[in-house]
């Protein structure tokens, strides 16, 4: 089923159009931020707000369907972050050199899965921290 436009637009609204993975802005993307499943649908996730954020397109595409990922760090096989249940500045920090470091096994899981840190999304952080333009 697809999502309304309402919900859509509540979803954008509420991220303040920002992914809610790696914070990207939507006016530093060329391509429209998606709304992402948080629990997908093939893991009986629902078509709720609660389990919906806004998310780049970089990001979703290395979500996909994912839920869970390895801590780099310990091995373990950890939930990923959730925008909705957890705090984005609990479990990241942003480097003035534009990485993003998981401060959590659930954070350091989900910056590897979603390469995060990949070279030209690093260099497009910077700059934007440059600019105070990444939130
Ligand atoms: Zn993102």
């Amino acid at each position: 089923m697809k999502l309304s436009n309402d919900v859509r637009e509540t979803v954008q609204r509420r991220a303040q159009g920002a992914c809610e993975y790696c914070r990207l802005p939507q006016e530093a993307s060329i391509l429209p931020h998606q709304v992402d499943h948080i629990i997908g649908r093939q893991h009986r996730g629902s078509d709720d707000v609660a389990n919906l954020c806004l998310c780049c397109i970089h990001c979703n595409l290395k979500k996909g369907p994912n839920i869970a990922s390895i801590d780099p760090e310990t091995g373990i096989l950890v939930a990923l972050y959730h925008p909705r249940c957890h705090s984005w500045r609990e479990h990241f920090t942003v480097a003035i050199e534009g990485t993003i470091q998981g401060l959590t096994a659930e954070g350091r899981a989900t910056v590897q899965l979603l390469d995060m840190n990949g070279e030209d999304r690093v260099r497009l952080r910077a700059l934007l921290l440059r600019r105070s333009r990444h939130p």
